[in-house]
């Protein structure tokens, strides 16, 4: 079993990053003085940032390497299918 070497745990995911935008309107004539806002806060725009990260939900923390796992060389992240954790069998022949 993979597990984090910093919390000993095995309980990951993956985490995405975007920046949303929001707007909310004043009310039409505007003019000196308090203007209130009409509505609530609407959605402008998401931009999905693209980086997803492996993380480990047990001690919050992002893992940037295979290195960080106990027996695992390195890993890769397919948004889709899963994350592919790869050996690190061939590290410790060499070591
Ligand atoms: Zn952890």
């Amino acid at each position: 079993m993979i597990t984090h070497i910093k919390c000993g745990k095995t309980h990951m995911g993956i985490v995405r990053t975007e920046t949303k935008t929001d707007y909310r309107v004043l009310a039409d004539k505007i003019q000196v003085g308090n203007i209130q806002y009409k509505g609530n806060w609407k959605t402008e725009k998401v931009i999905k940032e693209g980086k997803i990260k492996l993380k480990c939900l047990s001690c919050e923390t992002i893992i940037e390497s295979g290195e960080e796992l106990d027996g695992c060389g390195e890993f890769v992240i397919d948004k889709n299918k899963g994350v592919i954790f790869i050996t690190d069998i061939l590290d410790r022949f060499t070591e």
